[in-house]
């Protein structure tokens, strides 16, 4: 058997977090390596979480963790769920030092995407960013995609828990990007329209679709596609009810990524 996929779990004590750590201390084929977070810094990660011991205290410094994952003869893969301010420093220190990562957090910016591919290109590296790491929502898109071949209208919906720092979120983004990539521009206009509350028709992305955020307590996340025709509404929706749905997806991508050789944007391209 080969030795287990050692691996950095950032935002460690965080709602996603949280849930990476646990399903990484029971697959078989992976170690928990090091917990980061801003919070409990010393204290021992299975206890923080009521998980029992696991004899690793939690690092402040993702720095320090890099520095000694370096020294492995074994490639170390860091996953991070922490927030839209951290996360690309975050990658650049891991790349810096040949730390293959998995991305959840969303807030990136294109730009920033785009930086992060040419690094772990020049490191000739793998890392896999997505938005939304649930199987579900890759084939919400994939019949989304399908959908649009025929339909002319559409409008996305993202509902997101109230402690969410970005808006829209990045799933619903790289759903427009998706349907953008079509080649075609959606919703031509057929009235001359006026907001008389700034934001009421929600923001332009890709293509000219539409993204309207909803963020309550009791939310944790969902989107709606909505298509439209003459006659007929179409609508796709994801819910998710527990975040366990995102760890196959993770664990996925944990198993691929010192395997790739570039920055990969996206679940579905890893299916
Ligand atoms: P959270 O606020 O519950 O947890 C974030 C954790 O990161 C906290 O424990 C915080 O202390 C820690 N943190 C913040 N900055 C840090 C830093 N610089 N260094 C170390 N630790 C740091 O948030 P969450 O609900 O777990 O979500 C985290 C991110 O993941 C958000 O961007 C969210 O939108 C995204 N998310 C992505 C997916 C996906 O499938 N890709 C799914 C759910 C959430």
């Amino acid at each position: 058997m080969s030795t287990p996929i050692p691996v950095i779990v950032v935002g460690a004590l965080g709602k996603m977090g949280r849930e990476v750590v646990k399903a990484v201390s029971q697959a078989s084929d992976m170690s928990l390596y090091a917990a980061v977070d801003r919070k409990q810094v010393g204290e021992d990660i299975g206890a923080a979480l009521g998980l029992g011991t696991f004899a690793i205290p939690i690092s402040g410094s993702l720095q320090e963790v890099c520095l000694a994952a370096a020294q492995e003869k074994q490639a170390v893969v860091m996953v991070d769920f922490t927030h839209p301010q951290a996360v690309y420093e975050n990658v650049r220190t891991a790349i810096a030092y040949g730390v293959y990562p998995v991305v959840g957090t969303t807030g990136l910016s294109p730009e920033q995407i785009e930086e992060l591919a040419e690094f772990t290109d020049k490191a000739s590296m793998g890392a896999v960013i997505a938005p939304n790491f649930s199987i579900g929502m890759v084939l919400l898109q994939e019949a989304a995609i399908r959908a649009s071949q025929y339909f002319d209208h559409v409008e996305i919906i993202e509902l997101h828990h109230n402690q969410k720092a970005d808006a829209p979120s990045g799933t619903a983004i790289q759903t427009a990007q998706r349907l953008a990539g079509l080649g075609k521009t959606f919703n031509p206009p057929q009235v001359q329209e006026s907001e008389h509350l700034r934001g009421a028709r929600g923001a332009c992305a890709d293509a000219e679709i539409r993204i309207h955020s909803v963020r309550l307590p009791g939310l944790i996340a969902h989107q709606e596609v909505i298509f439209g025709a003459p006659g007929q509404i179409y609508t796709l929706r994801h819910d998710t009810s527990d975040r366990q749905c995102y760890m196959p997806g993770v664990l996925l991508a944990i198993r691929k990524v010192t395997q790739l050789k570039r920055l990969i944007y996206g679940l579905e391209k890893l299916l």
